[in-house]
């Protein structure tokens, strides 16, 4: 179920339903990256969401593939296929700017400010004021944040 967002009209709701939808049918690098350098995995026992995020990242800490496996909701799948399309080609400087940039707009804390343009992700904007439905949106995100540190714990929503 996607929430109704009260910031947008109904042709922006569908565009953005239909996006999330596509996303969460046919998820954009999904699957395992067997030369990963960094992998993290996140859950969210409230929904029943998992993950496991696969990074490739180069000598110059550049993120050259990403892919994740897992299982979910549609906002969690739609959510990880989108980061998995927008972090190839990003320092982890840029990675965690992103991290910061998308749970600031999901959670409702409003203007990411100086953060990257979010594209896409805005259609994800719907769950906000809906806390259940945060924790499916920016899952893949905390996978992301801890992959790139290392963390080597699960993340889990709870
Ligand atoms: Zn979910």
């Amino acid at each position: 179920m996607i929430p109704p967002d009260v910031h947008h009209d109904d042709g922006m709701r569908e565009l953005y339903r239909e996006l999330i939808l596509d996303h969460a049918r046919r998820p954009r690098h999904f699957g395992k990256i067997d030369a990963a350098t960094h992998t993290a995995e996140g859950i969210n026992p409230l929904c029943g969401d998992k993950l496991k995020l696969y990074l490739q990242l180069d000598e110059n800490r550049i993120i050259r593939a990403a892919g994740f496996e897992g299982s979910g909701c549609a906002i969690s799948m739609a959510s990880a296929s989108l980061l998995t399309e927008i972090v190839i080609g990003l320092s982890v400087p840029e990675a965690e700017s992103w991290f910061a940039a998308v749970t600031a707009r999901l959670t409702a804390a409003g203007d990411a400010g100086d953060g990257p343009d979010l594209g896409k992700i805005i259609a994800l904007e719907g769950v906000r004021g809906y806390p259940s439905r945060v924790k499916c949106a920016t899952l893949a995100w905390h996978a992301l944040d801890s992959a790139v540190h290392q963390r080597g714990t699960a993340v889990s929503t709870e």
